[in-house]
């Protein structure tokens, strides 16, 4: 089965069990290609991310692994985001001060805009570079040295305007 190119958001009732799976094989192959260990705490650490779409504060983690194993020390998953995020499989959003995983092919580099849905708590990437690059060239006319990389954007995801808001949850 092909996958077609996945959605900013997924609709609701989606099949997430595959973008879990989908996520877990791409992080096992991008650590296999960095000659990176993917160690069972980080495996476990990106799997409470991909509980959902929305993402998840350092102690949300903690608390969603505890149903599943012994609750780890938020130092533990301090090291394992780390890890995550210097291998582009984990984006901070600032914003929220969570963590969401990423099975998205990008360069490290490359700046993305962050879509975050104020009724759901989704968050959707989309590629932001000429928008980063336009800002970065107007910060630096004024002699500011910038380094933006990441947009954050907040807003209603589509599933939520088609819903209505207030039948959301
Ligand atoms: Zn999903
Ligand atoms: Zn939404």
């Amino acid at each position: 089965m092909t996958t077609a190119a996945k959605p900013t958001f997924p609709a609701p009732g989606h099949d997430h069990d595959r973008c879990t799976a989908d996520a877990i094989t791409h992080a096992e192959q991008i650590c296999a290609g960095r000659a990176q260990n993917f160690t069972p705490i980080r495996r476990q650490v990106l799997r409470a991310l991909l509980s959902s779409h929305r993402p998840l504060g350092a102690y949300e983690v903690i608390d969603e692994l505890a149903r599943v194993m012994p609750r780890l020390a938020p130092i533990t998953v301090y090291r394992a985001l780390d890890f995550l995020m210097q291998n582009g499989l984990v984006h901070r959003i600032e914003s929220r001060n969570a963590f969401l995983a990423c099975a998205h092919d990008h360069d490290d580099a490359a700046a993305v805009a962050f879509l975050i849905c104020e009724s759901c708590g989704s968050v959707g990437e989309i590629p932001a570079a000429p928008v980063a690059q336009a800002l970065n060239e107007a910060a630096r006319l004024t002699g500011f040295a910038p380094k933006l990389s990441v947009v954050e954007i907040t807003g209603i995801c589509a599933h939520c305007q088609a819903a209505g808001q207030s039948l959301s949850a």
